[in-house]
């Protein structure tokens, strides 16, 4: 007997920390952020702590897109390898990319601790690992081109790896990565940011911008407009909804956790891991004992056959976890799918796609979503202000 379809109201109130109305008037705002996520939840932060005034809207209830999906791994190392992306953008761009990630990952725990959000930050390493004898030149390659620049990174054999419980035959290990609640961190952000002036409506959907002069003029599907000088899209995957120019491919993954285990098996107290399979999976820990698993990436986004596979990628990614960690008895407590996309080189796009208007974009595209928007934060003031900036020249669109 199914007694309710799948959605109340009562455990979701119970769940919702802070919930906002929707629009119900015109309003007229320096600067417009559309989508309350975790990437514009941080544009917001930025942008209120320098003074602004801001309006922030989304079409669901806040941080309901991704970043509830999101299973949160910080890593500075990019879902194309070092090596690879110094062929693709060259020396400088790919070193500053893999460099400012692991600068987001610091600059993320300051604002953390400065808004003294209980998104159960940790600090960790990465063990990104192959169990395949044909990838080791690959990871070698790219352990001595990291090794070359710098980067905090160890060779870890089959041996070391079978200490920890990983059935893998090398990997590298990085002592700079992070995990967190990513839902948490965005809402008590924005909760932050409306104690201090912010604006928010969530259940308010942008159908169309109109710009005129300097100003942009969005309208809500309730017939409502919002005048600014500034509109940031902030808005995700949906982003593809409003470019013109292609900037990204939409693919499903699949997500599993377990039960609470009665302790955490030592190898996950310390890392993360992922490893050098196409699609990669990856694995990390919870703050209550549970393991997270992702991966089973599949080349389309249609969400209802995505979501059709559920069951087939289940099962898929706990025969996976028992191959790699045959000591760990994971049961299955939790799953779920989400689209996501990746762009040609692993690396996000901000700034303005039509250089005549004042609308903004900061899309953290692909497995660094996260550590991405961190650092769209940080180059937000000078796309306003059309000031020069290093990485609104790396990640502009049309590259
Ligand atoms: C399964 C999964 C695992 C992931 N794992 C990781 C990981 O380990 N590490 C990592 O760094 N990243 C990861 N990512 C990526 C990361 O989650 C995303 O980059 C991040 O959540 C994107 O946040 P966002 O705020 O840009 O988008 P969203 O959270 O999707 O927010 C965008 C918001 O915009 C709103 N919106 C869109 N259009 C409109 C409109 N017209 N009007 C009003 N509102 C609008 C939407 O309702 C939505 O709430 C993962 C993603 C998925 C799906």
């Amino acid at each position: 007997m199914k007694l309710r379809s799948t959605e109340t109201f009562w455990p979701l109130k119970n769940a919702m920390l802070h919930s906002y109305p929707s629009i119900n008037s015109d309003i007229d705002t320096d600067i417009l952020i559309i989508g309350g996520g975790i990437t514009g939840a941080l544009i917001a932060y930025k942008l209120i702590t320098e003074g602004k005034k801001v309006v922030l809207v989304d079409r669901r209830d806040i941080c309901n897109g991704s970043t509830a999906a999101s299973t949160a791994l910080l890593q500075y190392e990019i879902d194309v390898a070092l090596h690879k992306l110094i062929e693709l953008r060259g020396l400088d761009c790919a070193l500053d990319s893999y460099r400012n990630g692991k600068k987001a990952i610091f600059d993320l725990r300051a604002i953390i601790d400065t808004i003294k959000s209980d998104c159960q930050f940790e600090f960790k390493k990465s063990i990104y690992f192959t169990s395949l004898k044909k990838d080791i030149p690959f990871l070698k390659k790219e352990f001595d081109t990291r090794r070359q620049h710098g980067f905090d990174v160890t060779w870890l054999s089959r041996f070391n790896l079978k200490e920890m419980g990983l059935n893998a035959i090398a990997a590298i290990e990085s002592k700079t990565a992070a995990i967190m609640d990513p839902y948490k961190l965005a809402i008590d952000l924005l909760y932050y940011c409306h104690q201090n002036g912010m604006q928010i409506f969530d259940r308010t959907n942008i159908t169309s911008i109109q710009n005129q002069k300097e100003k942009c003029i969005a309208h809500t599907e309730n017939k409502f407009s919002i005048t600014a000088n500034h509109i940031i899209h902030c808005s995700g995957y949906e982003s593809t909804e409003t470019l013109t120019e292609k900037v990204v491919d939409l693919k499903s993954t699949y997500v599993i956790a377990s039960e609470n285990l009665p302790y955490l098996p030592a190898a996950f107290k310390n890392a993360i891991f992922w490893n050098t399979s196409n699609p990669y999976l990856y694995f990390r820990a919870t703050a209550d004992n549970r393991i997270i698993i992702g991966g089973g990436d599949e080349d389309f986004k249609d969400a209802n056959k995505r979501d059709k596979l559920l069951p087939k990628k289940e099962r898929y990614l706990l025969k996976q976890f028992h191959r790699k960690f045959p000591l760990i008895n994971f049961k299955m407590d939790y799953s779920w799918a989400g689209t996501f996309g990746e762009t040609q080189d692993g690396l996000p796009y901000f700034g303005k796609p039509d250089p005549r208007k004042n609308e903004h974009y900061v899309l953290g595209f692909g497995g660094n979503g996260i550590t991405f928007s961190v650092l769209g934060m940080n180059s937000i003031l000078d796309s306003i202000n059309s000031k020069k900036n290093q990485d609104l020249e790396y990640y502009r669109f049309g590259r």
